[in-house]
């Protein structure tokens, strides 16, 4: 990595709010913002579509030969591309979270994803966020943070964002998702969602987005 580049690593549990205090830090200093969430929904929803149990590590090993999942920046927004295709939209839906949570627990999905990550950060500015960025993909990032906040805050801010975009859902289905996620991450054998050693813990229980921004701002600044 060259040592002009500047990576922010910010990881965390389902529902932290990541990827929007991630997306407004990354505008106000002037970064990309990668979202490596994306990727395993993107190999998650070929699973869904290829009707297979997303939970079967061979199965879902065996469809990587027949994909290609990227990203792409235009104008400072993320595009992930699954043969070509923008899968954008169709990876935020319920099923392809469970979906991405169950694929992103095989190593072989983890293996196949991470030069992807490496490369987009070794040349761009970046703010990536994920589970495992500052532990395992940035080891060597500037800035490490761990963005959390208590399960029931953050399954009201999913629950909230799900109901603006019409889902139907129930604040209790939310809840389990996310607790069930989170154990999912957090138990896995490869690349468990955890702090790094080096890093900060922010907890923005209580804080509105706004202070959450202003928060990992002043982080990064300090650390650069
Ligand atoms: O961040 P997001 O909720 O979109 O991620 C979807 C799922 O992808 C997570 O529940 C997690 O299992 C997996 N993931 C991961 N490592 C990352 C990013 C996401 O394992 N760096």
């Amino acid at each position: 990595m060259s040592n002009n580049i500047i990576n922010v690593a910010i990881d965390g549990p389902a529902g932290a709010g990541k990827s929007t205090v991630s997306r407004a830090a990354a505008k106000a200093v002037g970064y990309i913002y990668v979202d490596t969430g994306a990727l395993y929904r993107a190999v998650g929803v070929n699973a869904l579509r290829k009707g297979i149990d997303t939970k079967d590590k061979l199965s879902v090993a065996a469809t990587l030969s027949e994909i290609s999942v990227d990203l792409v920046f235009e104008n400072g927004e993320q595009k992930v591309l699954l043969n070509g295709e923008d899968v954008s939209f169709e990876i935020r839906t319920p099923p392809a979270s469970m979906a991405a949570s169950d694929v992103s627990a095989v190593p072989e999905v983890r293996a196949f994803l991470f030069d992807l990550q490496r490369d987009i950060a070794a040349r761009n500015n970046c703010i990536m966020d994920g589970r495992d960025i500052g532990t395992v993909v940035l080891p060597d990032a500037k800035v490490k943070i761990f963005l959390t906040a208590s399960p029931e805050e953050r399954a009201m801010r999913r629950y909230k964002e799900l109901i603006e975009k019409g889902s139907k859902v129930e604040y209790k289905e939310v809840l389990e998702d996310l607790i069930q996620r989170d154990y999912n991450d957090s138990h896995r054998e490869i690349a468990p969602l955890k702090p790094a050693q080096d890093g900060v813990i922010l907890d923005t229980t209580g804080l509105n987005l706004e202070q959450s921004v202003n928060e990992i701002i002043r982080i990064i600044k300090e650390k650069i």
